[in-house]
């Protein structure tokens, strides 16, 4: 067993920290401040080769396993949890998977390849109004007209919605009256930004506001049958694949959110005196940072170990829903012990902690809430 990190991926690591430190956190203020994604950024961060890391070279990926892909992901988190989830999570990884694993050449060099290149943006749309931890409980509905579908519906929390170029829609292409087993008959179909009868509208958050999040609406929106991926009805295992990536992609984002806490937390802890010496040596803040370290730990190690075992090939649903209760519940508290150690400065928005809270408290509501992990987990066990 090696613990180690190669020469490769130690380089890439303080590349992608150098980029964020330089080139992301000046914008940090200015994208939370006015909630607007800095857009940007995708075409930067295409030439340099960041979007899309993990997707083969030959469509301009850089084909480097999920473990790098985790890297990056925790240095971005680090700087912006809002700006990392648009470019990361969501644009590289949410939006294409499925593109890339199950879909046809042509859709790869339509969608992906610019994808990666930062030229279009991508979003993924599978939650609605009334089918959240139910996703298949959704209602969009496409129905085949010619070489066409026409969708009818919307879509609730898109990550993405207001600017994406093209997004993956959830939706049954199967009359659900005829549907034997639930979750069959829903197909991913990608709708593209400008088809007639789609639109967006952008809604406010508590965190992550340089993450811009909306409502999609689809009315009569006619779509090529050319832009259906993989298999008719064959939607939900592809959605899957896509959640199972996404929640080791978000063990990565709990470890640099509390890697940045805990950085914040040490620092001011070692500069902040009372009682005439620096509030680190009381031994009650002491044990706070000790266990925050201690966390931290243990969220990356099994961060990389969920990845490794995904990049090789394994089944690791289990693991990786394991890593997503863990991870994210874990730095829920850890930012209450870093955001503590501020005092009162901590409840001031000019603080950095105060965002990285509001921010972590996205973690564990998105990409399966943490009862859902529980039950995904449960499964897995045999349970
Ligand atoms: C900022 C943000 C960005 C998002 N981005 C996207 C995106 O890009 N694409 C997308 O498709 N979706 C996105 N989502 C949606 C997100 O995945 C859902 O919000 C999430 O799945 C939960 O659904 P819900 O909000 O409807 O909550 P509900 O499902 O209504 O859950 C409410 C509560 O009930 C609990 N609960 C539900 N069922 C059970 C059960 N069986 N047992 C025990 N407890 C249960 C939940 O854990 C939760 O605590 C985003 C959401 C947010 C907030």
């Amino acid at each position: 067993m090696d613990f180690e990190l190669s020469e490769e991926q130690i380089m890439f690591r303080d590349q992608i920290r150098n980029f964020a430190e330089t080139e992301i956190a000046p914008l940090v203020d200015e994208a939370e401040e006015k909630e607007v994604t800095p857009l940007q950024l995708f075409p930067m961060m295409g030439k340099l080769g960041y979007l899309g890391i993990t997707y083969a070279e030959k469509y301009g990926g850089a084909e480097v396993d999920k473990i790098t892909e985790c890297i990056l992901i925790e240095e971005l988190n680090k700087v912006c949890a809002g700006i990392a989830g648009v470019v990361s999570t969501t644009h590289s990884g949410l939006g294409t998977r499925a593109i890339n694993d199950y879909g046809t050449e042509e859709q790869k060099q339509r969608f992906l390849v610019p994808a990666i290149k930062g030229e279009k943006i991508a979003a993924f749309a599978l939650t609605e109004a009334d089918a959240g931890s139910d996703a298949i409980a959704l209602r969009t509905r496409a129905v085949k007209d010619g070489d066409d579908y026409i969708i009818n519906g919307s879509k609730m929390f898109i990550s993405n919605g207001t600017f994406c170029d093209f997004v993956p829609v959830a939706c049954y292409t199967t009359d659900p009256k005829e549907v034997k087993k639930r979750g069959q008959g829903i197909s991913l179909i990608v709708v593209e930004k400008g088809m007639p009868g789609f639109s967006a509208t952008k809604l406010k958050k508590s965190g992550n506001r340089s993450h811009e999040t909306a409502q999609l609406y689809f009315e009569d929106v006619r779509v090529p049958k050319e832009n259906l991926i993989g298999e008719e009805g064959k939607g939900l295992a592809q959605i899957l694949t896509t959640l199972k990536s996404g929640r080791i992609s978000y063990g990565a984002r709990a470890t640099g959110m509390a890697q940045a806490a805990y950085d914040l937390a040490f620092k001011y802890a070692h500069e902040r005196e009372q009682f005439g010496k620096q509030i680190a040596k009381f031994q009650i803040n002491t044990v706070k940072l000790v266990d925050m370290a201690m966390h931290i730990d243990i969220m990356r190690i099994m961060t990389y170990r969920a990845a490794w075992m995904y990049s090789e090939g394994m089944n690791c649903m289990k693991e990786a829903c394991m890593l997503k209760i863990y991870a994210t519940e874990k730095v829920q508290e850890l930012m209450l012990l870093a955001l503590d150690l501020h005092g009162g400065y901590g409840y001031m928005r000019e603080y950095a902690i105060e965002r990285l809270w509001r921010d972590a408290k996205m973690l564990n509501l998105t990409e399966g809430t943490t009862p859902i992990n529980y039950m995904a987990a449960a499964r897995e066990l045999g349970i």
